[in-house]
């Protein structure tokens, strides 16, 4: 029996049990495809990011003794497509027998499926080894719930894996240090300095741009930021640890218009691309703390854990649970266009500006950039999530659409009414003034409301309230909102709204 295996762009785990010995009659296939670079408009590092690290992948599977078949861009043979690449390798080396590891990836799973239906040889599917959970769990938490909380999921899987577990109890008698880990930056400590990754890129640079697939951004090909393969994985990860992790806590919500990464990990290409395993990730984290608990305190490494065991896996449940449906849920039936500044970054609105030129300029913005900037303002103004997905999945490094489009259409935009979070995260400009330092150098005035300069968000945000009155107003976690919005005066409530509206009719010179 003559095997082909197929490995795609982001199942690049080294440790996966099909490495484990040599087999003679089995041959690995990678493609370089437009039909992956092509399905939204891809930051140019994402695309370089993916490429280089396959070619990474590929060379050490045959330095270690496994046969592989790889398509570059722009290789003649390459067909790019999924399907035709297969069929012409079946046939080019007599296939007799197809594996796949299971894709993440709804597209690309049915993709496969329909492939398989049409073979005339055998097949299968294997896991790829990747998550913490396994499907079966996913179904055994999800199926058949109207609601699966985060948080139960959260406790759940760190009971399972012992992660800063005393027996049946959390570690410190809490399982949330949340309260601990809200601090502004104001400078100090100092952040990470010398990341440790540097990477030449040129060359791969040069064959994408010969391909002439589309892309945004910019790139430093001297000097790339993002590792590449494993061993640069676990730098990044050891340099988190040591670095990083002491403050990631307690400023992982934190902003600042010049330090894009301020404490954050930076691990979530190589962990999407399973060039790490989220098991290693936490225990290393874990026994960071555990060696240095002076320097790391619990608080912040329960903060780092959290993300990691439970955002990322939740995550993941949602999105098998709930797609396709998932994709085109809409919930306040929003219509509004993406306004062109979210691809240059030119607008007056400081915190929207900096946030989107890190996001063209890395690839990369953390996690509360995405939310309360760029996804809060978008959700204030009626943006259709079509058109978020779009630019979400096309930004980041990290995106690919598992983790991309539940954290967008579902926590940022409650375009599922309620399936991820319990209440839209939406905010005026108080939440981005408390948390950084974009207003001070903006052309708005965050403290004003209404009148000349005053910050959009403020007028966007009791404008939301009021035209989802009927979608929101008998939500427990929301009706503080509607008691002060009632106590408002008409006068104050008629200038409030007329103003959101002269910025929304005028969104584009914002
Ligand atoms: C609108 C929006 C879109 C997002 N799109 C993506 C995406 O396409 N891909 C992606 O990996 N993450 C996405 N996130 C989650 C989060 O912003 C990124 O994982 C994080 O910024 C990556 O940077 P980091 O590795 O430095 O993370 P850190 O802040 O250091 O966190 C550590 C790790 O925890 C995981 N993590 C943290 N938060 C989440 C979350 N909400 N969901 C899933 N995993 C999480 C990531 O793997 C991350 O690497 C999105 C968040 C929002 C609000
Ligand atoms: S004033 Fe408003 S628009 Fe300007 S940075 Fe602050 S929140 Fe953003």
């Amino acid at each position: 029996m003559k095997t082909l295996r197929l490995l795609l762009g982001d199942q690049l785990n080294l440790q996966h049990s099909w490495f484990k010995q040599k087999e003679e009659n089995v041959l690995y296939a990678m493609f370089e495809m437009r039909q992956e670079t092509d399905y939204a408009k891809h930051h140019i590092q994402k695309i370089v990011g993916f490429f280089v690290a396959m070619r990474e992948m590929a060379d050490t599977l045959e330095k270690n003794g496994h046969k592989v078949i790889y398509y570059k861009i722009n290789d003649t043979s390459n067909k790019q497509d999924l399907g035709l690449n297969l069929t012409q390798l079946m046939l080019e080396f007599d296939i007799t027998h197809f594996e796949y590891q299971a894709p993440d990836e709804y597209r690309l799973s049915s993709q496969l499926e329909k492939i398989c239906k049409s073979l005339e040889i055998t097949h299968e599917v294997f896991t790829t080894e990747h998550f913490l959970v396994s499907q079966d769990f996913l179904e055994k938490m999800f199926q058949g719930k109207k609601q699966v909380i985060l948080e139960s999921f959260y406790r759940t899987v760190r009971k399972q894996y012992g992660f800063l577990m005393e027996g049946s109890e959390p570690e410190g008698g809490k399982w949330n240090f949340d309260h601990d880990n809200r601090k502004k930056w104001n400078g100090k400590p100092e952040v990470p300095q010398n990341f440790p990754v540097h990477n030449e890129v040129s060359a791969v640079y040069e064959e994408i741009k010969t391909s002439a697939c589309a892309f945004i951004g910019e790139i430093n090909t001297k000097d790339f930021l993002w590792p590449i393969n494993r061993s640069q994985s676990l730098t990044v990860l050891e340099f988190f640890c040591k670095v990083a992790l002491p403050h990631f806590g307690s400023f992982q919500d934190a902003m600042d218009q010049k330090e894009p990464w301020l404490f954050h990990s930076r691990l979530s290409f190589a962990l999407n691309t399973k060039m790490l395993h989220p098991k290693e990730v936490v225990e290393a984290a874990v026994k960071a703390y555990k060696k240095n608990p002076q320097a790391i305190s619990l608080a912040q490494v329960e903060g780092f854990v959290r993300q990691i065991v439970g955002w990322r896996e939740y995550m993941r449940g949602i999105y098998w649970w709930k797609m396709p449906e998932f994709a085109k849920l809409n919930y306040f039936g929003h219509e509004r266009t993406l306004p062109k500044w979210f691809w240059t970054g030119e607008t007056k609105m400081n915190c929207l500006s900096k946030s989107i030129k890190q996001s063209l300029e890395h690839a990369y913005a953390h996690h509360i950039q995405r939310l309360m900037v760029t996804g809060n303002f978008a959700l204030l103004a009626g943006i259709h999530p079509d058109a978020l997905d779009e630019w979400y999945l096309g930004i980041y490094i990290d995106a690919i659409e598992w983790v991309e489009i539940t954290n967008t259409r579902g926590m940022s935009q409650f375009a599922d009414g309620g399936i991820v979070g319990t209440k839209p995260y939406v905010s005026s400009a108080n939440y981005i003034q408390k948390m950084g330092n974009y207003c001070s150098n903006c052309f708005y005035e965050y403290g004003k409301k209404t009148g000349e300069k005053a910050c959009p968000f403020n007028s966007l945000y009791w404008r939301f309230y009021e035209i989802n009155r009927p979608l929101l107003e008998k939500n427990p976690r929301i009706g503080m909102m509607y008691v002060t919005l009632n106590k408002m005066s008409d006068t104050n409530k008629k200038e409030l709204f007329e103003q959101a509206e002269k910025y929304l009719s005028g969104i584009e010179s914002l």
